[in-house]
């Protein structure tokens, strides 16, 4: 079932992914040679609770064998993909990092991710952070009253696929609201005209997941970290999404 949202909640999820926006800002602006993911953690954190909101990453549990995710961000170095586990371990220079979060605020989440090169980095590295980021784009244009969200899935693919880059299958945009994973699944790839028409509304997740060899990836032994099958870079970007009659909304702008 696809919960649509009132005006009213619609305001409080934008005033969540504000207090997003400014937790990445700030951890973007942290990241540079020889800082930990700890430390970028940390920064999220004291963002978000001073705000007055909670870290919705915090204590997530996805399947039984997990422990509870310990932190604010997922911090994701080179060939990690997503959910990377903050640690001690300091970002090198030409290094990427990708950083997640949510944000619970009001009895909403919003959601939201980036990619960012540490230092400076290879030509071809950052082509794959901006084609990532342009195909997020891509995919929030579609959003739109009378696409499906197939017309979204398939933006996001054309635009992946054009520059010579792989989709992630495994992890999908989401629809999201009172929790983090609602109906509908988005994917990063399928079929223009498929899949649930969009209503004014709708608040969805998109987030594409690139891989500059094959989509495939694996499950790192702490049983959190994704990292790409073949060890070669991704990137990820993400926003959450309002369906609104004069287009799309995004929540987790500054
Ligand atoms: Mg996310
Ligand atoms: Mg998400």
């Amino acid at each position: 079932m696809i919960i649509i949202k009132s005006p009213t909640e619609i305001v409080l999820m934008r005033q969540a992914g504000a207090i997003l926006a400014e937790a990445l800002a700030r951890v973007r602006a942290a990241v540079r040679p020889g800082v930990s993911t700890a430390e970028l953690d940390a920064v999220a954190e004291e963002a978000i609770r001073s705000a007055g909101a909670n870290p919705t990453f915090l204590g997530v549990i996805q399947h039984p064998r997990q422990m509870p995710f310990p932190a604010t961000i997922t911090a994701s170095i080179n060939e990690e993909l997503v959910h990377g586990i903050p640690g001690s371990r300091g970002l090198r220079e030409g290094d990427i990092v990708s950083i997640d979060c949510g944000v619970t605020y009001q009895g909403f989440v919003a959601d939201a991710a980036f990619t960012v090169a540490v230092g400076a980095v290879a030509e071809e590295t950052q082509r794959l952070i901006h084609v990532t980021e342009q195909s997020l784009w891509e995919g929030i244009e579609k959003m739109r009253l009378g696409n499906r969200t197939g017309d979204v899935s398939f933006a996001i693919q054309r635009h992946v696929e054009k520059h010579g880059y792989s989709v992630v299958r495994e992890y999908t945009g989401h629809g999201v609201g009172r929790t983090m994973w609602e109906q509908p699944q988005v994917p990063n790839y399928g079929v223009a005209g498929r899949g649930p028409l969009l209503r004014p509304g709708m608040t969805i997740a998109l987030e594409p997941m690139v891989n500059m060899g094959t989509a495939a990836t694996k499950v790192l032994p702490d049983q959190w970290t994704v990292a790409t099958a073949d060890g070669k870079l991704c990137a990820h970007f993400e926003h959450s999404i309002a369906v609104t009659k004069n287009g799309p909304l995004v929540l987790t702008l500054p």
